[in-house]
């Protein structure tokens, strides 16, 4: 089902610059802040990335942007890179660009000597104030006239650890008149006394972003710096540190549109929030939109790829609606997935002119839409379990399933009718009393008289307990007001579980296998707490019902 663009903006530039010479091999690479785990957004970059260097037979590195300690951790480290893995890429070299400290202070060294840095004293709060705005130029800091020398003994006494967090911080010198913002002596370097993950306490001054980012790029060769649209400000400044910086190699910055999804949130600092308030249980709870989240659910990376060429590469932000990539699921597993029943909400079912002392074996198809998945056994007895929701006292209109007096057809079975009843003190109905036709057996070519409505089953004697985990979207759908968090729209009904009932075969179901239960929708057994032959536990990844069209091409 894979379909990939033919062109896309990024292709036509890499053509372009191969073709005129101004690069003669294309790396990208795929740069994740090891401080939370993967989300789809960061699939859609990844996939970007690795494609589109493999197609110009180029290289594509995964670097961890490792710069600012107090958040990151080797847990988030392990899982990017397994969640990489399982997309289907896999990385021409590995780096860490807390690696490079040792070279970015040397390059910050090289512009102090050129005057083009400098060490400042003010607080975050000043230096935001006399920045300006976009209407008001910004003033200079009174630590703007320092001398070089002067510089260069503070700059190494904030290596030395001589100062507190925040009491001075390394400014390029660039210009406070500057119309982009992001010009005016932007701060890059800062003190933070913390463990980092990967150099220990070998540093207390550590690089931003914008100065560490571009030397990334440069040193390890990167021609196609590939970062999401709101970094098109910085591009300037990008630009300035590789030149005044004076690397070997010239790397560029290019912009996408970052992909945003309906009823869920994408970044991973209000996705910490979720797991760290205990809203969702863990970061590869399947009602995440993490890719760990959504493996656990049961996508597949297939059906994420899919999902990532068809939304394409835009110069726009815009919301993609969630069902477009429950669509492509639906696609993948349409043909790979097992069809079986499974009834979620069990009501007992007795068929009172079947014998007690006899039990059958009904053929069923595997796929109706795949042969080649072949047949199966379903066992028929006495008692059988159907849907709760099949049935009722009184029937609207136009219901064609269970009620008193009325036939339906068991799929892979016979034909029923209800007769009786039978309730609690409640009086809420327990039990059904029915007959079967032995004439109707399923594919027997019955032609006598036709039921409208067909209903799926499973033995009651033979059937295996299960669990089945019942998704929603985790954020309801409301305008975004101001001061209003997205904790306030959280969806009380993202998770219902209900017990019930699947056929005997799929005892040897295992974690991660994938089926399609009939009426229901696809299922995937979860891989942390069904135990394989002794406890299963489903979750829906998508219902069947398709309410997304593909646009015409
Ligand atoms: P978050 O806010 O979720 O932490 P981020 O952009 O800070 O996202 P990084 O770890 O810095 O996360 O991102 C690694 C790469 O993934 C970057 O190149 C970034 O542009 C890209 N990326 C992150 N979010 C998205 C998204 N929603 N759509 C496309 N690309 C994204
Ligand atoms: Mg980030």
């Amino acid at each position: 089902m894979e379909y990939k663009p033919t062109s896309n903006f990024l292709k036509n530039i890499i053509s372009e610059d191969l073709k005129s010479g101004k690069v003669d091999h294309v790396i990208t690479r795929f740069p994740p802040e090891p401080n939370g785990y993967l989300h789809i957004g960061h699939a859609k970059s990844i996939i970007l990335n690795f494609e589109l260097a493999d197609e110009y037979k180029g290289k594509t590195y995964l670097r961890f942007d490792d710069t600012n300690p107090v958040k990151e951790d080797t847990e988030y480290v392990e899982s990017i890179k397994e969640d990489v893995l399982w997309l289907g890429y896999e990385w021409d070299g590995l780096f860490f660009a807390s690696d490079y400290f040792e070279e970015m202070y040397n390059r910050a060294v090289l512009l102090i000597k050129k005057g083009k840095a400098y060490v400042c004293d003010s607080s975050a709060e000043e230096i935001r104030k006399m920045r300006g705005s976009l209407t008001e130029t910004g003033k200079g800091s009174p630590s703007r006239d320092r001398t070089v020398e002067e510089n260069l003994a503070l700059f190494e006494r904030m290596r030395q650890g001589e100062f507190k967090d925040g009491e001075k911080v390394l400014r390029a010198k660039i210009d406070m008149a500057s119309p982009n913002i992001n010009m005016r002596d932007p701060v890059i370097y800062r003190i933070a006394h913390a463990t980092h993950h990967n150099t220990g306490d070998n540093w207390c001054i550590y690089p931003m972003y914008d100065f560490a980012h571009p030397l990334e790029d440069a040193i390890e060769g990167i021609t196609h710096s590939i970062c999401t649209l709101e970094f098109e400000d910085h591009r300037p400044l990008y630009d300035w540190v590789i030149r005044e910086c004076e690397t070997e190699k010239v790397p560029h910055q290019y912009e996408f549109a970052r992909l945003n999804i309906t009823n869920t949130v994408m970044s991973k600092r209000m996705l910490k929030q979720l797991v760290d308030g205990h809203f969702v249980d863990g970061w590869d709870d399947p009602r995440m939109p993490t890719i760990s989240g959504l493996r656990r659910r049961g996508y597949t990376a297939e059906a994420i790829r899919a999902f990532a060429w068809e939304i394409g590469v835009a110069k726009a932000d815009s919301t993609v609606d969630m069902k477009m990539l429950e669509h492509f699921i639906r696609e993948d597993l349409k043909l790979k997935a097992p069809r079986t029943m499974a009834v979620i909400k069990p009501l007992k079912v007795v068929i009172t002119n079947y014998s007690e002392d006899q039990a059958e074996m009904l053929e069923a198809e595997n796929n109706p839409e795949n042969p080649d998945m072949g047949t199966r056994q379903v066992p028929f007895s006495r008692e059988i379990y159907i849907e709760q929701d099949d049935f009722t006292e009184n029937p609207p209109a136009k219901y064609h399933r269970l009620f008193p007096g009325n036939e339906v057809r068991l799929k892979n079975a016979y034909f029923i009718k209800c007769n009786d009843t039978v309730k609690d003190e409640f009086g809420n109905v327990v039990e059904l009393h029915c007959t079967y036709d032995p004439e109707t057996k399923s594919g027997a070519g019955f032609t006598g008289r036709k039921v409208k409505g067909t209903i799926h089953w499973v033995d009651a004697l033979r059937a295996i307990p299960a669990e089945f985990r019942l998704y929603e979207a985790l954020i309801v759908d409301k305008e975004a007001e101001e001061g209003v968090s997205f904790l306030d729209h959280l969806n009380p009904k993202s998770l219902e579980i209900v017990h019930g009932f699947v056929e005997p075969n799929m005892k040897e179901a295992k974690p991660q296998d994938k089926f399609q239960f009939v009426r229901h929708g696809y299922f995937n057994v979860d891989p942390i707490d069904s135990i394989q032959g002794k406890q299963l536990v489903f979750n829906r990844i998508v219902s069947l019902k398709n309410t997304y069209e593909l646009p015409k091409r």
